[in-house]
């Protein structure tokens, strides 16, 4: 079988840097047969001036609202973005079909090999059938109505189950809870109770009016309910902080917490008595465009978090590529290593999917596609 064998000014092996004088070895379908020293690679050894990757993985996307880009405005909070992202998202199908294609396209070239991906409905299943990317899909439930709870949890079974036969074959996928904001308590005790159903995801903190909401039940969300007529005259505020009050449901369990961009030390704090399988998805960019504030990274990274980096969608960002969203930390965190960051967006995220196996590492046996960052743009070589 032939090899391909290839060299940069670095490889980064999904976890460290291996320094100029090592090659990395591939079968002619990409799958990882090694890494090599320089003198021992043999002949036919391809050079590119730059640093040598396994493909991103991206934890957090939501390729359906892949026709909103440059829809809604930015800096308005949360509740605001929301409330105009669901009055304006229904559009017609060809075009959404369209705006998908191009897009899971512009992230594979982005390097990107692997996606967490939020589906509220079947919109997607069509593209994931033929996608050369990998998905797990995350069919969120979403329901503040405590008595809508169990039609709310069957629509969405309804939903995981045509993703589950997709292709004939298993779709990884599990059903996830939305938001603490916009789940009752009986629909996430449905969700957590399911069974086989791993990992969980949640948009977690990416706003202060969703704590506000759980301290003492005021707040941008009130009217974000009114103006939709959702009834939350069940909800009782906890007095506590949002992830207090909803992740014991999960305990123990898998979870991805995604943008944490209000979580505090108290929050890690108790997230650690929750579970030792929590990643905390940073969306830097989602964060500036709805918010205009970034999470504590540093607090995470002082904590010893286990880190991913996701994209969010184009309804909250001008792209979606996780080697963008690094750039962006880097701006603004510049004192923390690219080595780590690569980490967060390779390893970690195929780690947090489950997928370690395949994805996000130069580990022999894999094959998570390879990228070539040149001065600080990404091209994809396989
Ligand atoms: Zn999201």
């Amino acid at each position: 079988m032939k090899q391909i064998k290839l060299k940069g000014k670095a490889i980064f092996d999904g976890h460290r840097f291996l320094g100029p004088d090592k090659v990395l070895i591939l079968d002619e379908n990409g799958v990882v047969t090694g890494i090599s020293d320089d003198q021992q690679a043999g002949e036919d050894v391809i050079f590119h001036d730059g640093i040598l990757i396994p493909g991103f993985v991206n934890t957090h996307c939501h390729l359906e609202l892949s026709h909103m880009k440059n829809v809604i405005p930015e800096k308005t909070g949360l509740p605001t973005f929301l409330t105009t992202v669901m009055k304006q998202r229904n559009t017609n199908a060809d075009q959404q079909e369209t705006a998908m294609e191009q897009a899971a396209e512009a992230m594979w070239n982005a390097g990107i090999s692997a996606i967490g991906d939020i589906s509220n409905g079947p919109a997607t299943i069509a593209h994931k059938k033929n996608s050369k990317i990998y998905f797990h899909t995350f069919v969120e439930c979403m329901g503040v109505a405590d008595a809508g709870a169990e039609s709310r949890y069957q629509y969405s079974m309804d939903v995981l189950r045509q993703f589950e036969t997709l292709n004939g074959a298993m779709h990884s996928s599990s059903i996830v809870p939305h938001a603490p904001y916009s789940v009752s308590k009986t629909l996430f005790d449905k969700i957590a109770n399911t069974p086989d159903n791993t990992p969980f995801s949640i948009h977690n903190q990416e706003t202060a009016a969703e704590n506000e909401l759980y301290a003492t039940k005021t707040g941008g969300f009130l009217d974000f309910y009114n103006t939709f007529g959702m009834d939350a005259s069940g909800f009782q505020p906890t007095g506590t902080g949002s992830l207090e009050a909803y992740l014991p449901y999960f305990h123990l369990h898998k979870i991805i917490l995604v943008h944490n961009t209000f979580s505090t030390a108290t929050d890690v704090q108790f997230a650690r008595q929750q579970s030792a399988n929590i990643w905390w998805c940073l969306c830097p960019q989602a964060n500036l465009y709805i918010e205009n504030k970034l999470p504590d990274i540093n607090l995470l990274r002082e904590m010893n978090c286990q880190i991913s980096i996701g994209t969010d969608s184009l309804a909250s960002n001008h792209q979606l590529s996780v080697w963008e969203e690094i750039k962006t930390i880097r701006r603004h965190f510049p004192e923390i290593p690219l080595e780590e960051l690569l980490q967060w967006g390779t390893s970690n995220g195929a780690e947090a999917l489950g997928i370690a196996g395949t994805y996000g590492s130069f580990q022999p046996g894999a094959r998570p596609g390879v990228v070539l960052i040149h001065n600080d743009m990404i091209s994809r070589l396989i």
